[in-house]
């Protein structure tokens, strides 16, 4: 017998998490199928920590960056727990083009040191500063979505490959290499494995393994009011740098990294990539002790225009894409779930036009 649903979710990393914990909320027969464990270190969701900003480059996300604010407000209420650490933030850039949005504003480098007195930004840079920055519990937050789903009704399987789809007069049927589901909508949230998974729709997307070092945990040089986040223009790529909060060590990283098959586990860091970005963090954050830290490896899923997937394909009646990260997704988790599960009940979203799958840059 062909298990019947309202939605299939392909793949529960956070986006995947968020959509079946809201529709499940909602009301809706919901099955979450994931390849790997939960919390898995294969693809985007992984890790202790993750950025949340309001400052963005271009107005066309103020409204989605409200809604992710507000959602994690709402996950919070409803999970009784904090998520999110607001500890400020300061965006340093060579050029003046800064950020905007929210309570975002440019600054002197001399008014930042006087916000985050721990951050030491390079000689002639412009910045913006940015109040409600933070960080979100990633890791946290990637447990209770699953737990939540689960508590809503929702049935997450573990250790389950998704292998194909076909859309049908009855709906989508989805096969896994245990059984077929039928579902009259399918939602694709399968992170790094986007083209793979969509090669019709043909977007230009390539995976990138992004490393990360974090220094031991306890250190009050390394947490908020000293600290908050921020990132650096380098000719080498942007760092960005995420203070200590919940016993998780600042963290540091560059949103730069080589071609990866995500078929293949990411590759750990090296001694000499590891040294290299523990002297970043030292370079930034001065009063930080970088010994003894811990260095990890991610995959990025990086579009044309640095801008998510999400909406229904054209060419295929009944699936959603889910696609949210060019190194910038995780914050905006409930606002992707809530998305998601609009679609899914065909409520219509013209906000979200600018991150329609069928925008012209991604071909
Ligand atoms: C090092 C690093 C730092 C980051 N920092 C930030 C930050 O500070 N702020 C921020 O907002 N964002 C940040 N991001 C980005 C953010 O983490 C991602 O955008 C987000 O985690 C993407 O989640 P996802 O659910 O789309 O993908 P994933 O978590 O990769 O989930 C996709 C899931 O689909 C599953 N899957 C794939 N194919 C199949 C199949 N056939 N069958 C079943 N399951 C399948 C995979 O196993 C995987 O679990 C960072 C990312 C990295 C790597």
């Amino acid at each position: 017998m062909t298990a019947r649903y309202d939605a299939v979710i392909l793949g529960l990393g956070i986006h995947g998490s968020a959509s079946a914990y809201e529709l499940a909320r909602r009301g809706l027969r919901v099955a979450g199928i994931e390849r790997f464990t939960a919390g898995h270190p294969r693809g985007s969701s992984h890790g202790a920590t993750r950025m949340i900003r309001r400052a963005y480059p271009h107005p066309d996300w103020n409204e989605f960056v409200r809604h992710a604010y507000r959602g994690w407000e709402r996950w919070e209420r409803q999970a009784g727990m904090v998520f999110v650490h607001r500890t400020s933030g300061a965006y340093a850039h060579r050029s003046g083009g800064g950020l905007q949005g929210g309570r975002s504003r440019p600054a002197s480098l001399d008014e930042v040191a006087e916000v985050l007195p721990g951050l030491r930004l390079p000689d002639g840079y412009h910045a913006t500063l940015d109040p409600d920055a933070g960080v979100v519990e990633a890791g946290a937050a990637l447990a209770w979505a699953h737990a939540a789903a689960a508590e809503a009704g929702a049935e997450l399987s573990f250790g389950e490959t998704v292998l194909g789809w076909a859309g049908d007069d009855e709906g989508v049927r989805v096969a896994t290499d245990r059984r077929e589901l039928l579902a009259d909508r399918l939602v694709v949230a399968g992170g790094p494995w986007l083209s793979r998974l969509l090669p019709a729709v043909g977007v230009r997307a390539e995976v990138w393994r992004i490393l990360t070092y974090s220094a031991r945990p306890g250190q009050a040089a390394a947490q908020s009011p000293a600290l908050g986040a921020f990132s650096v223009d380098l000719d080498e790529g942007l760092v960005f740098g995420l203070p200590e909060v919940a016993g998780a060590g600042a963290k540091i990283g560059v949103d730069a990294g080589v071609l990866w098959d995500p078929e293949i586990p990411v590759a750990p860091p090296t001694p000499e990539e590891t040294g290299h970005l523990a002297g970043l963090l030292a370079r930034f954050a001065p009063g930080v002790d970088v010994t003894g830290g811990e260095a990890a490896a991610c995959l990025y899923t990086m579009t044309p225009d640095r801008r998510f997937l999400i909406g229904a394909l054209a060419d295929q009646p009944g699936v959603i894409v889910a696609a949210a990260c060019s190194g910038h997704g995780f914050k905006f988790a409930p606002a992707v779930g809530e998305a998601v599960a609009d679609l899914v009940e065909g409520i219509d979203r013209p906000d979200l036009d600018f991150l329609r799958p069928d925008r012209e840059v991604l071909r």
